[in-house]
């Protein structure tokens, strides 16, 4: 089986969001993370193509993507302080957006880090 290898991954795992890692993966999983630290290897290996999850819940209820968004907007729209919040494992584009959120709304930025 031929690995299919991708140069300059990011991680996003810890925060320190290191732009230097090779992947190898196969069809369904990645094998390989080198120069990842322990953590970053540890994420990486433990990721897998295969759909284990509902793409999105209400309520405890599996949704469509469109209807949970429907449903975050009015929980937002309704909310006295919104708080966006989290964003430790996701990409430099999708936390910029989250921030654009809390200012749109009004509300309250926060991260993990301040636990
Ligand atoms: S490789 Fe390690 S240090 Fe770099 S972002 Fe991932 S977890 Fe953090």
């Amino acid at each position: 089986m031929s690995l299919n290898i991708v140069n300059n991954a990011t991680c996003t795992f810890c925060g320190c969001v290191c732009d230097d890692i090779e992947l190898h993966a196969n069809e369904e999983r990645i094998v390989e993370a080198k120069r990842a630290c322990v953590l970053g290897k540890a994420w990486f290996l433990n990721h897998t193509a295969e759909h284990l999850y509902p793409d999105a819940l209400i309520d405890g209820k599996e949704a469509t993507v469109e209807e949970a968004i429907q449903a975050a907007a009015e929980y937002l729209d309704a909310a006295d302080l919104p708080l966006v919040y989290g964003m430790s494992n996701i990409t430099c584009e999708a936390q910029r957006e989250a921030v654009a959120l809390g200012e749109r709304l009004g509300g309250v930025v926060d991260s993990h880090t301040s636990l």
